[in-house]
Order: structure tokens, then C-alpha cells, then sequence
């Protein structure tokens, strides 16, 4: 019997440089992406899984390039999105604070009732320089209400199955 499909459209952002199309590369391909090239535009990406339950998962990751300011996103990036995900570098605190832009921007263009938005920080292999302590993390997800946050490595591989597994859990949730 031909297993039902469900299909996702999953978008990622935060500010250039916290790691998202590296974040990408490594959940879809198991790899990791060295040198640093902003390109103009939206790439996407199908990641396939198969969940415990028998069903069968397509998530369409979204991730754009250049120059990513939550002011000059398009609604297009964000039409009919079922989830996002929201990074920021645990280095750089300016990303940090920035999320809120990021989460107000998708609170206002994506038009569901359901979006369940996860909090990645990355770079989590970079302790010495850590600028965001967990506490915050922990007090933004709350707030602003993702259903999940996590420190992240994507260069150690940390935590980056894991909190996508989440993700889809709430996504099948919702479903
Ligand atoms: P984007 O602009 O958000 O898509 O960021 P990129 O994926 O292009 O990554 C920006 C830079 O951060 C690249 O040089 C990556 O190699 C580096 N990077 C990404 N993830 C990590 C990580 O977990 N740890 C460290 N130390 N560097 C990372
Ligand atoms: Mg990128």
C-alpha cells in the first residue's frame, strides 16, 4: 500500500552568518560547509524521512541568502508556511536580539493559526566566546512562545537531528 505523504514547507532565518544554509547542508546531506558564500535569493531543499507511526514526512526547507534583514523579506518566503525556524549564533548577541524582529515579521506575514517555530543557537562549539547565556534562551522561547529551543552545533553535529525531530512531532501534531 502506498504510504500517505505529508508535506511541509519549513522556513529558516535569522541574520547572515549564524549558520542556517550550513544548518541546511548538514540535516539534508550530512555535511559540512567551511567556507562562507551569501548568494542572492531563496534555496530550497527536500529532506525525506519516514516517522515511527509508518507515515511519510517531506519537509521543503526555505533558506534565504544575502542580504537577511527581516525588514526586506517578501511574503511570498512566507506564504504558506507550516513551520520556521529561528537561529541565531550564540557569539554574536546582536543575532540574539534580533530574533524578536525575525518573530514579529513571521507573526504578521504567515497567516495560520498553527506555525510552530523552534529557537536554535549555534555554534554552541564555541563556548570561550559565548555572548547569550541558556537562561535568555530559555526566558525568549517562553515569551514569544517557540515550542522548542536548543543550543546547536552544526560544524559537531550537536543537537541538529534532535531538535528537527521535535519540529516534525508538532508539525504531525497539528495535522
Ligand atoms: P548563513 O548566512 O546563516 O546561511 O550562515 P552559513 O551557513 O553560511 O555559515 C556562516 C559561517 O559560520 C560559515 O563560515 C560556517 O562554516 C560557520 N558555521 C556554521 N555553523 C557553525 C558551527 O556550528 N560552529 C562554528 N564554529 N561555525 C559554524
Ligand atoms: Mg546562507
Amino acid at each position: 500500500m502506498q504510504k500517505e505523504v505529508h508535506r511541509y514547507k519549513v522556513i529558516i532565518v535569522g541574520n547572515g552568518g549564524v549558520g542556517k544554509t550550513s544548518f541546511i547542508t548538514r540535516y539534508v546531506h550530512n555535511e559540512y560547509l567551511k567556507s562562507y558564500k551569501p548568494t542572492l535569493g531563496v534555496d530550497f531543499f527536500v529532506k525525506k524521512l519516514d516517522i515511527d507511526n509508518g507515515s511519510r514526512v517531506h519537509l521543503h526547507l526555505w533558506d534565504i541568502q544575502g542580504q537577511e534583514c527581516a525588514m526586506n523579506m517578501t511574503s511570498t518566503f512566507y506564504r504558506k508556511a507550516n513551520a520556521a525556524i529561528l537561529m541565531f549564533d550564540i557569539t554574536q548577541r546582536k543575532t540574539f536580539e534580533d530574533i524578536r524582529i525575525w518573530k514579529q515579521d513571521i507573526d504578521t506575514k504567515i497567516f495560520r493559526d498553527t506555525c510552530p517555530c523552534i529557537l536554535l543557537g549555534n555554534k554552541s562549539d564555541l563556548k570561550a566566546m559565548q555572548e547569550v547565556e541558556e537562561s535568555e534562551m530559555k526566558n525568549l522561547c517562553q515569551e514569544l512562545g517557540f515550542v522548542h529551543y536548543s543550543e546547536i552545533s552544526v560544524k559537531q553535529n550537536f543537537h541538529v537531528k534532535e531538535s528537527m525531530n521535535i519540529l516534525v512531532e508538532n508539525l504531525m501534531d497539528n495535522t
